[in-house]
């Protein structure tokens, strides 16, 4: 039965709980928040399913090479809520207009990230945007493959782990099955993500109203983390200020794996690989980059490439140079994080003190400077005034300017 000698050595995909026969097999938290097999011994069969589904101990072997494309949905209500270019909602309404399911990674009543399903197109927007939390995958596996079983139609999105995960789970191919991954930085720790939002609800004396990682009022270059709270205020801070996403960027609360990933690689298994584009004008020739966000998509396979030609009326898209494309934005295609040496110092402090005291024990690890704070109180003075756009502005033409001469 599958045993975890090394936490480096689980991602947590909950396949192997999943599919084990005699339900021996849940999934449980560590000290940091993050879901691991726990087996009872009493009831296992020594069948060994749940070691050969594993996507860490099994290898796939790709074949095809993805296609790529720059994209952005045209709804601009979709791509203000997306994180970059809105790219995955097309896809996703694609399989709720043949009736079918979607599954993504969406917040509960007290902000933890779960997998939930999706059957409306007003239910999808639950999944937009995203959520750099390690998201509990539930019973998803298993109702995925019942969905499948039916007949329906089914979009599972999700970390490059867990799409591997389900794939291994489900060891068929089901042509009505959709699965949309990312580039992956990593996942932080749920319980590092709850003492953030309980920190902010003490601060505020309110509960939290919403919550978006990545939110565009300054621009999608300058994408903010944004609370709201019951009480009306409203808190927004970007990476460079902000004690969760910083602490994120400096690598201190991702899970184990993820420091030394297994998922890295440009074919996934996955049909669509979405990730940030950045240098979206780059990619492509005299594009109006407007700061509104583009997202790059590699199309994994042939039932990706067919997909993509029935949503191209929702977007505009570009073909690009994937080599490029991976060069200037998706380092994270081929590349693990590095972990950082306080990392788990780090997380034993913060998870084991009082909110009272989150932020200075998160600031013995994470450096945020007076220039930094300087730059973040003056962004709305910019920003209202219009001096934030044309200082984009400027940068974008002297850049162009820069690389015509190079
Ligand atoms: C944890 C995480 C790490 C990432 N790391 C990188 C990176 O290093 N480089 C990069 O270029 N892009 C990264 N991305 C992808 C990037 O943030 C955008 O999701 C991508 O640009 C697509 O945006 P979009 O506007 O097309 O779609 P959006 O509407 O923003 O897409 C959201 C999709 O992501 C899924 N999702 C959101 N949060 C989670 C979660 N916690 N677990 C599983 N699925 C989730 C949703 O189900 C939905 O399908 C990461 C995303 C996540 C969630
Ligand atoms: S060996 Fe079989 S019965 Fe035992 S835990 Fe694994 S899947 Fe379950
Ligand atoms: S990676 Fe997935 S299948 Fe493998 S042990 Fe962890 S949860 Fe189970
Ligand atoms: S970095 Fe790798 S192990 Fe970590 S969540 Fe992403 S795909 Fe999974």
């Amino acid at each position: 039965m599958i045993q975890i000698n090394n936490m480096v050595d689980c991602c947590g995909c909950t396949a192997c709980a999943s599919i084990c026969p005699n339900k021996c097999i849940v999934m449980s938290s560590d000290n940091e928040g993050f879901l691991f097999p726990i087996v009872n011994h009493t009831i296992c069969n020594k069948c060994r399913l749940c070691v050969e589904v594993c996507p860490i101990l099994n290898k796939k072997q790709f074949s095809d090479i993805p296609s790529a494309y720059l994209c952005r949905v045209k709804s601009s209500d979709i791509l203000n809520t997306s994180t970059s270019g809105g790219a995955f909602t097309p896809i996703a309404q694609y399989v709720i207009n043949k009736g079918g399911v979607v599954f993504g990674a969406s917040f509960d009543e007290n902000w933890k990230v779960r997998h939930t399903s999706a059957t409306t197109i007003e239910e999808v927007s639950k999944f937009r945007g995203s959520k750099y939390v390690q998201s509990d995958l539930g019973k998803s596996f298993s109702e995925v493959k019942s969905y499948l079983k039916e007949g329906k139609w089914v979009c599972f999105s999700g970390t490059p782990c867990q799409a591997s995960g389900l794939v291994h789970f489900l060891n068929r191919k089901y042509e009505k099955l959709i699965i949309v991954d990312f580039v992956c930085h990593g996942t932080p720790s749920p319980l590092f993500w709850k003492k953030y939002i309980k920190y902010h609800e003490y601060r505020n004396k309110s509960k939290v109203r919403s919550v978006a990682f990545r939110n565009k009022t300054y621009g999608y270059h300058s994408s903010t983390m944004r609370v709201q709270f019951e009480n009306g205020k409203v808190y927004s801070g970007s990476n460079r200020v902000d004690l969760f996403m910083k602490s994120f960027f400096q690598d201190v609360c991702s899970r184990p794996s993820c420091y030394q990933c297994n998922f890295k690689s440009i074919q996934h298994d996955s049909d669509f690989t979405i990730f940030d584009a950045w240098h979206a004008s780059k990619l492509v020739e005299d594009l109006n980059d407007d700061d509104k966000g583009y997202t790059n998509v590699l199309l994994q396979s042939k039932i990706g490439l067919k997909i993509f030609e029935e949503i191209k009326p929702q977007l505009h898209y570009y073909p690009t140079d994937i080599q490029k494309a991976i060069e200037i934005d998706g380092v994270m295609v081929y590349n693990s994080v590095p972990k950082s040496t306080n990392r788990d110092t780090f997380l034993s402090a913060v998870l084991n003190t009082s909110v009272g005291n989150f932020e200075q024990e998160v600031l013995k690890f994470i450096r945020i400077t007076t220039f930094d704070k300087l730059c973040e109180r003056v962004k709305p003075l910019l920003f209202t005034f219009g001096i934030l756009s044309a200082l984009k502005r400027i940068k974008y033409f002297v850049k162009k300017i820069m690389s015509s001469r190079l």
